[in-house]
């Protein structure tokens, strides 16, 4: 590489080989997942108006406040690259009047875009699979989601990560455990971190998720959301909790997981790597690879009517990292052009054994040997050699029995 070719932005990545295999495991096992659900499809911009994300994410939040791509177009309009998915399908839920088809199953991938300090696990660029249900208010719908969640890690064969469940009640519970927080936090303000001090009064919740140790040594005895639960607020997270029961779905409750977003209401869930397991080894501090929960307000911080909804998404990477290097399946034929007044034959023969569903790979450059050290090599399956001998046209085929005899059906 010279001096001058350009370098790939910090925090991106070119993914390839057996980790692109992983990757694509992921988003395959996903919409397989996704179909068995009924989700629909989406497919979003990458960019939106800043206000979608300052709005519905909150201005006080990581993402807003530190971590966005936002710059100013031709035109002169403020522009982010997403962020997150929840937003910009929340702003097309109303735009383009999806009421009609409340409540909404919805399903996404693609990449997202956060400035953040890239360490393993964390990316600026990285990706998502996102599921939402928007329009339903029971708690069915939570409990949907996250079976949708399970069978996907089951299905992706990943093990030792678990279900970690909290509420944070509807609005009146959640508003009234935040002022207590603000109290109890204010009595030792001096001794708190300063984002935490930051955050006091704008946004309480955050510090109980803080990782710095100035402010862990309180957490143990902050109020607890339990106190302030409503009859209402209790009733639905019974429900939730009784249908993941009746699901065989593991669950351990989390009390002091807020998740970072502010559209949060009732339901907020990650799933996490039990400590010591091989997911957690994996993962290293980037633990969590699912999150999610029911954000009931945000429709209306976007100037629509009040619109229930509870969704998730999982880093593609970070579940990339679990399901471990897939290889590049070998081929199951090579046709190898011995002679080249076969090629025209080769082409032919190959279209057939790929449109019969067969995966197929031609070897027809440099010499005869070359061409069979590559079939070889390739650790293809089957063999099919295509040659002149004395003038006439002959193959030979080196392949189990079975696969002989499909591949010279597929020839006649
Ligand atoms: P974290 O606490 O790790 O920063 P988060 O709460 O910011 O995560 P969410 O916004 O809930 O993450 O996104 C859901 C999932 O997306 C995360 O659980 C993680 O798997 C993935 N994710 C988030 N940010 C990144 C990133 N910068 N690089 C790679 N994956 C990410
Ligand atoms: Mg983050």
């Amino acid at each position: 590489m010279s001096k001058n070719t350009p370098k790939a932005i910090r925090g991106t990545q070119d993914i390839f080989g057996a980790e692109a295999e992983a990757f694509a495991f992921v988003v395959e096992t996903f919409e397989r997942v996704r179909k068995l659900y009924r989700f629909r499809r989406t497919e979003m911009p990458v960019f939106e108006r800043t206000e979608v994300f300052s709005r519905a994410i909150g201005e006080t939040t990581d993402v807003v406040s530190k971590e966005m791509y936002s710059f100013e177009d031709r035109g002169g309009d403020s522009l982010t690259l997403r962020p997150e998915f929840t937003a910009g399908i929340a702003r097309a839920f109303l735009t383009n009047g999806w009421q009609q088809h409340a409540p909404l199953k919805i399903g996404t991938h693609g990449p997202l875009f956060r400035y953040e300090r890239p360490q393993k696990g964390r990316y600026r660029q990285f990706h998502q699979i996102d599921a939402e249900i928007i329009g339903a208010a029971e708690p069915q719908a939570d409990v949907e989601l996250l079976c949708m969640a399970d069978q996907l890690l089951e299905e992706l064969g990943i093990e030792g990560v678990t279900l970690h469940l909290n509420t944070l009640g509807d609005a009146d519970s959640r508003d009234q455990w935040r002022a207590a927080l603000i109290t109890y936090f204010k009595a030792v303000e001096g001794q708190l971190s300063e984002d935490s001090q930051e955050r006091l009064e704008k946004n309480p919740l955050r510090i109980l998720d803080s990782k710095d140790r100035r402010d862990q040594q309180f957490l143990a005895d902050a109020p607890r959301i339990d106190d302030f639960l409503t009859e209402d607020a209790q009733t639905f997270f019974k429900a939730v909790t009784d249908g993941l029961d009746a699901a065989g779905v593991k669950w351990k409750r989390a009390e002091s997981l807020v998740r970072g977003l502010d559209y949060y209401r009732h339901t907020a869930f990650e799933f996490i790597p039990d400590e010591g397991s091989a997911a957690a080894d994996a993962l290293g501090a980037q633990s969590t690879v699912l999150g999610g929960g029911r954000y009931d307000g945000l429709m209306e911080s976007l100037g629509g009517p009040a619109t229930p909804a509870v969704g998730w998404a999982a880093g593609i990477e970070r579940l990339a990292m679990l399901v471990g290097d897939k290889h590049e399946p070998d081929a199951d034929v090579i046709v190898v052009v011995e002679d080249d007044e076969r090629i025209g034959d080769a082409i032919a023969a190959i279209g057939r054994v790929r449109a019969a569903g067969l995966t197929a790979e031609l070897a027809a450059s440099g010499s005869t040997r070359k061409r069979f050290d590559k079939a070889v090599k390739s650790g293809a399956k089957s063999i099919l050699a295509l040659d002149i001998c004395d003038g006439a046209p002959v193959h030979r085929i080196k392949a189990s029995d079975a696969d002989t005899a499909r591949i010279e059906a597929l020839l006649n």
